[in-house]
């Protein structure tokens, strides 16, 4: 059994370290916000809608591999666990741009998928094409919490079948930390670790041994809202009342935000203005699972970190663009029923989310002293709008590079001073 330490507590550090446990591990995960801190900004994953809308072209292999492998699992979720915690809903896509079967990558991975004809009326004023199939919806706090007992539990229990295992590791401990500079200080805190996983998100900006320039955040404001009657209204169409509706602008989301590849300290100025207002032209409804609570967003801003106090503006364009999407989310008064305006940071990188070995790996003075102990690293950051979506795709990525990187690992040991 090898000790593996996972810094950061966010989505993706909890699959990972669902994954690297399920394959045996012992895992340690050190972080600066945890997963029951529900309303920190600091990171990404408590603001979330979320669901499944893959943004991969048919050109990006890897993030299609991840979003494929996360539909089948919450497919799999969703047949054993809780409607509070995830929900199979109807999806609408509407976008400018006309899309045939052939140009959408999944449009034979999802069930139900369909191109509807241009002229449906169900589909908001404005909307020229849609595709619609069959997603899965989480409430992030309710599945937050699930996949916390299932990593602290003795022997995790409500795992669907598709997890099941023989040899899950030791229940996994939490340690919370103030911000890290380095992946060394944190490879310092667990004795023994041998690989790192850095999901730190934003963070690996500024982390000594990553300080990858091409991450930058994507500010996202959404509005949080009761819709009681979603709590027990079948979805299988696309005009039922509860669904997921999401209407993009003039250029596919990914496109704008994830994937352009950018020089460090290149000049993008002019394009991300475009990018920004294309991306104020996005609406999304997100139910959250079946628990009558509804996320509905969006923005794009590209670049933008501040400030995290939601703009008044901004939060009426998003009710009345939703509102025309889904007029059922209205209450008889003809307005919404507002538990929150919430603001969060998307986690994103120009030319994609980094998943693989990292060249350096942290030398530290052994336990006993005198003798170099050499600490692997994987990356698993910069996923942008999509780490829900991807998280256990990468999470089996990643666990395939730790065991290359510890099955590479020498017997040991060089005898010098770092
Ligand atoms: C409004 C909004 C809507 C979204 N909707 C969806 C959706 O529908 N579907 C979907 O798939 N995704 C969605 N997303 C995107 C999703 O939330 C992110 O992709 C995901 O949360 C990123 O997770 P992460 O684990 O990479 O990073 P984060 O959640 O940001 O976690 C980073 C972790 O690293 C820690 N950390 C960072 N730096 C340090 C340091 N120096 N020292 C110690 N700890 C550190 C943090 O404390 C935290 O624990 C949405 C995001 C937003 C904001």
């Amino acid at each position: 059994m090898s000790t593996i330490t996972v810094l950061g507590s966010g989505i993706l550090g909890l699959t990972n370290a669902f994954e690297l446990r399920r394959k045996g591990h012992k895992v340690v995960i050190v972080a600066r916000d945890l997963p029951w801190d529900r309303f920190s900004q600091s990171f990404a994953s408590p603001w979330a809608g979320a669901n499944w809308c893959s943004f991969a072209s048919k050109e990006e292999i890897d993030e299609q591999r991840w979003d494929a492998k996360t539909y089948q699992v919450w497919r799999n979720l969703e047949s054993e666990l809780s409607d509070q915690i995830i929900a199979r809903l109807n999806f609408t896509e509407l976008s400018p741009a006309e899309r045939g079967k052939e140009d959408v990558w999944f449009s034979d991975l999802v069930d139900d998928f369909k191109i509807l004809p241009k002229t449906t009326d169900e589909l908001g004023k404005g909307s020229d094409f849609a595709i619609t199939y069959t997603s899965f919806t989480i409430s992030v706090p309710n599945y937050t919490e699930w996949l916390v007992s299932q990593l602290k539990s003795e022997t995790p229990l409500e795992v669907p079948s598709c997890l099941k295992s023989s040899k899950w590791g030791p229940p996994v401990e939490f340690i919370r930390t103030s911000t890290l500079g380095s992946i060394r200080s944190a490879a310092e805190l667990v004795p023994g670790c041998e690989v790192m996983i850095n999901c730190t998100g934003l963070g690996s900006l500024d982390l000594e041994g990553v300080e990858d320039r091409n991450v930058h955040p994507i500010m996202g404001q959404t509005v949080l809202i009761n819709v009681p009657s979603f709590r027990s209204q079948a979805s299988s169409s696309y005009s039922s009342p509860c669904r997921c509706v999401m209407k993009v602008g003039k250029s596919p989301i990914k496109k704008e935000t994830t994937t352009r590849k950018t020089k460090p300290g290149g000049d993008d100025g002019q394009q991300e203005e475009e990018e920004e207002e294309d991306g104020k032209q996005a609406s999304y409804v997100i139910p959250r699972a079946r628990t009558g609570q509804v996320i509905l967003g969006g923005s794009f801003q590209v670049g933008k970190a501040s400030p995290l106090t939601p703009d008044k503006a901004l939060t009426e364009r998003i009710i009345k663009s939703c509102s025309q999407l889904v007029p059922e989310i209205l209450g008889p008064d003809g307005k919404v029923d507002i538990i929150s305006e919430n603001i969060g940071l998307r986690p994103a990188r120009h030319g994609g989310a980094r998943v693989e070995i990292g060249q350096s790996v942290v030398g530290l003075l052994d336990e006993q002293g005198g003798k170099t102990r050499q600490v692997g690293v994987v990356h698993s950051y910069g996923i942008g709008p999509a780490g829900y979506q991807a998280s256990f795709g990468i999470a089996e990525q990643v666990v395939q590079l730790t065991e290359k990187l510890l099955k590479g690992r020498q017997p040991h040991v060089r005898h010098s001073k770092i």
